[in-house]
């Protein structure tokens, strides 16, 4: 009997998390026939707009003080091998994805025999070159108003690109025969992702990185600061510990909110079906065997006991559809149930919280190749191998906000000359295919933590020998 009230104590949240998903789903598929106005369905879903705000409101100073401890408590050399050990996994992980992406959308083919005439690009927005997509995340990486960057999501490019949908010109979408899509769906405007946002993640991570670094080798003069800004993480983690109570009940109101007020899915073409597919599977090969046997390559560990004890973090991504709202529980599930070395969470976490989305990039491949198929244009290899290069880059550009990735993929779309306005063909389906690759977003973000603190194990021990500024432990 002991072991079973173990079991329980130990997964209570986990437990308390999964009734909570099902118990959204039953609410959520019982109130359907009830037809509830836009107005109800915002009452109904409010506990989890809650829970929405409740994990934002922690993830810029969780962003910005779990970096610089995280870097500071770290010599640089030892700070320097793990950056690179990230960066690595998330390049080769996201290419990988990417890959995927590519190879089950033109074996699928979902967007197969589906407009009587190719339709050029509408002309609408100048072709970009992926040259300018990189150039505004490296501008992205050096906000000029620091205060400014805590309040506001900066992308020069996007914004320009995207000022030019906010009238979304539908002559075309309705000439799409087979498609179906709902003419009434706005193309959502920068303006409201800035509004759920609010910082440029990007550049404080880059900023917390650089000053974690200077203050982490500023030895006795930068003890203060360091103090300071552990002080604050281990704050901001107890407050994190309050507010996962309460996620089941966000989670279930988030989850049910949302079938409620989900368009009929019989409305869905049978194209768009198709791609929902294409996306699902990409998702399932990458997330579920290809990250696995990695983690298993590198660490030689059962990679679903690792898994296992992410459950909370996951479920917590399918509910909000923001890796950057999961980070406080993403942190909590691998220090807590899988025992990540707490400076190898505090650095690699927020970094690919912000920059590693590889169910962003498969999505975003998919996705391009898709509408490309609608309109009955080949692609040829150079083009393909653009669509690669722009879907990572603007997979490192989206925020982890919900659908930030549907916004970024105008980058991919105009880099090969697709009209932009076709992104409303697929807006339909996008809040659930969100939530699904927000999900491997954060699996990939936790998976590349494990193997990180693999790759490192030497370091980190030759850290705790030296007892460098000790900040940590104490
Ligand atoms: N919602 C995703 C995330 O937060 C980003 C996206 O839209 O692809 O990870």
């Amino acid at each position: 009997r002991d072991t079973i009230k173990g079991f329980l104590k130990r997964n209570l949240f986990v437990l308390f998390t999964v009734a909570a998903v099902a118990l959204g789903v039953v609410l959520g598929f019982a109130l359907r026939p009830h037809n509830l106005s836009a107005r109800d369905i915002k009452y109904f879903a409010f506990p989890g707009e809650l829970l929405m705000r409740m994990l934002q409101m922690l993830v810029l100073p969780l962003i910005v003080s779990s970096l610089v401890t995280g870097i500071s408590s770290l010599d640089s050399k030892a700070s320097g091998k793990m950056g690179v050990r990230a960066v690595i996994y998330y390049m080769v992980t996201t290419l990988i994805a990417v890959f995927i992406g590519i190879v089950i959308v033109i074996i699928i083919r979902p967007g197969k025999g589906s407009r009587d005439s190719p339709v050029a690009n509408s002309g609408n927005i100048e072709p970009v070159q992926a040259s300018d997509a990189f150039l505004d995340l490296i501008r992205n990486m050096f906000p000029p108003n620091l205060v400014e960057a805590c309040f506001k999501q900066v992308s020069i490019f996007f914004f320009n690109n995207l000022k030019s949908l906010t009238r979304p010109q539908r002559e075309n979408v309705n000439d799409k025969k087979h498609v179906k899509t709902h003419s009434h769906i706005e193309i959502p405007f920068i303006g409201d992702f800035q509004k759920e946002n609010g910082f440029n993640a990007l550049g404080l991570v880059v900023f917390s990185m650089c000053f974690g670094l200077v203050i982490g080798n500023m030895k006795q003069q930068g003890q203060a600061l360091r103090d300071f800004f552990d002080c604050l993480n281990e704050a901001i983690m107890r407050l994190v510990a309050i507010i996962i109570w309460y996620a089941p009940v966000g989670i279930l109101f988030l989850i049910a909110g949302k079938i409620v007020e989900m368009k009929d899915l019989a409305e869905m073409g049978s194209q768009l079906g198709m791609y929902t597919v294409s996306v699902i599977v990409g998702l399932l090969i990458h997330g579920l065997f290809v990250l696995p046997l990695l983690y298993f390559l590198v660490t030689r560990r059962n990679p679903f006991t690792f898994i296992g004890g992410l459950l909370q973090a996951l479920i917590t991504a399918l509910g909000t559809s923001s890796s950057s709202a999961t980070l406080p529980i993403t942190f909590r599930c691998l220090e807590e149930n899988n025992h990540v070395d707490k400076r190898v969470t505090r650095f690699i976490l927020p970094v690919g919280a912000t920059i590693n989305m590889d169910g962003t990039a498969l999505y975003e491949a998919v996705a391009a190749i898709f509408i490309a198929q609608v309109n009955d244009m080949d692609l040829n290899f150079g083009q393909i191998l653009t669509i690669s290069i722009t879907a990572t880059a603007a997979s490192i550009g989206a925020a982890g906000i919900p659908q930030a990735g549907l916004v970024t993929m105008v980058i991919v779309l105009t880099s090969v000359g697709l009209p932009t306005e076709d992104i409303t063909l697929i807006i339909a389906v996008d809040w659930f295919l969100d939530r699904l690759r927000t999900t491997t977003n954060v699996l990939g973000d936790s998976l590349g933590a494990g193997i990180v603190e693999h790759l490192s194990r030497a370091e980190l021990q030759n850290q705790d020998v030296e007892g460098h500024n000790s900040v940590i432990e104490e």
